[in-house]
């Protein structure tokens, strides 16, 4: 904890904005807003100087370091896996091929790499537009953007699906997640958390299956018909899970798909490290590849913790 000396209102206002330079707060008669930082403080011309002091201890203190505007990364987490060959991808889907193009010095003397790409829209970490699912369905690049980020709400059913691996989310799960942490609010990202990312990227365990070219044999959870109208009723922004698809391996009507697809719904698939997050209380981040026209794309998906 850092304690500094604030001679005066001012003083205090300008520590402030050294703190949070990168979004500078709003000041305007006794408030201060920072909004980086989501704190509202009310300073009174009334209040003392020990006061004043307290609260820059704190604005400090919460900052984590007054010194430097970099984000501390021990608060950020990485909800994604990395694309390479071993990524899972839907068993009839292209998967992940990276070509190199160049890798050494050039006639020049300087340093230049590059490598092509080529893979399914869906496989590894990836977002499910709409239109994946509804004719006429927002494509990629026309998912709006507070759709991609907000607050998180992870609802934990590893133990059902520990006993049953085809298991599906029902209402009742949902509405036990709200009656412990609270309503889902409208615009709330879900991630539904099953604990399978624990057999990633083993196609074996994870899948059910390995077997390429046929989808006839996966056995993993997914989200129940009735859970995806709930979330609907909801009016979430997105809903993701550790899993390769919105409905369990045995789907044959992706019903879970059609009925957000349907409510411009998004989904993000193979979320990886849920066990990270809080019930409640992270925020979201799922930005992916902006793809015109795409009816999905992979995504780097983060938390930021509370
Ligand atoms: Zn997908």
């Amino acid at each position: 904890m850092l304690a500094f000396k604030v001679p005066s209102l001012k003083g205090l206002r300008a520590l402030v904005v050294a703190v949070s330079d990168n979004h500078p707060p709003k000041c305007g008669g006794d408030l201060v807003v920072v909004s980086q930082f989501r704190w509202i403080i009310r300073v009174s011309e009334h209040e003392d100087d020990a006061m004043r002091r307290e609260i820059v201890v704190i604005v400090c203190a919460a900052a984590g370091c007054a010194h430097t505007a970099r984000v501390d990364e021990s608060k950020v987490v990485d909800l994604t896996y990395a694309f390479d060959d071993q990524t899972v991808y839907w068993p009839t889907a292209n998967r992940f091929d990276l070509t190199p193009v160049a890798r050494g010095r050039t006639e020049a003397g300087y340093w230049y790499a590059s490598n092509d790409f080529c893979a399914s829209e869906h496989g590894g970490t990836h977002l499910d537009a709409p239109i994946h699912f509804a004719e006429g369905g927002q494509s990629t690049a026309d998912v709006p953007l507070h759709r991609l980020m907000g607050p998180a709400a992870v609802v934990d059913i590893r133990e059902q699906c520990s006993a049953n691996p085809n298991y599906l989310l029902t209402p009742a799960d949902i509405l036990a997640h709200e009656d412990r942490h609270g309503r889902l609010e409208p615009g709330t990202i879900v991630l539904i958390h099953t604990g399978y990312g624990q057999y990633y990227p083993d196609a074996d365990r994870y899948l059910g299956s390995s077997e390429r070219g046929t989808a006839e044999h996966l056995s993993f959870p997914g989200i129940g018909e009735s859970a995806a109208r709930l979330l609907v009723e909801r009016r979430v922004d997105l809903v993701g899970l550790d899993t390769a698809s919105l409905d369990h391996g045995p789907s044959k009507d992706f019903i879970a798909h059609r009925v957000l697809s349907k409510a411009n719904i998004p989904g993000v698939e193979n979320v990886a490290h849920l066990a990270r997050l809080p019930a409640r209380g992270a925020t979201v981040i799922a930005l992916p590849m902006k793809i015109k026209g795409g009816t999905g794309a992979p995504c780097r998906v983060i938390a930021i913790l509370p």
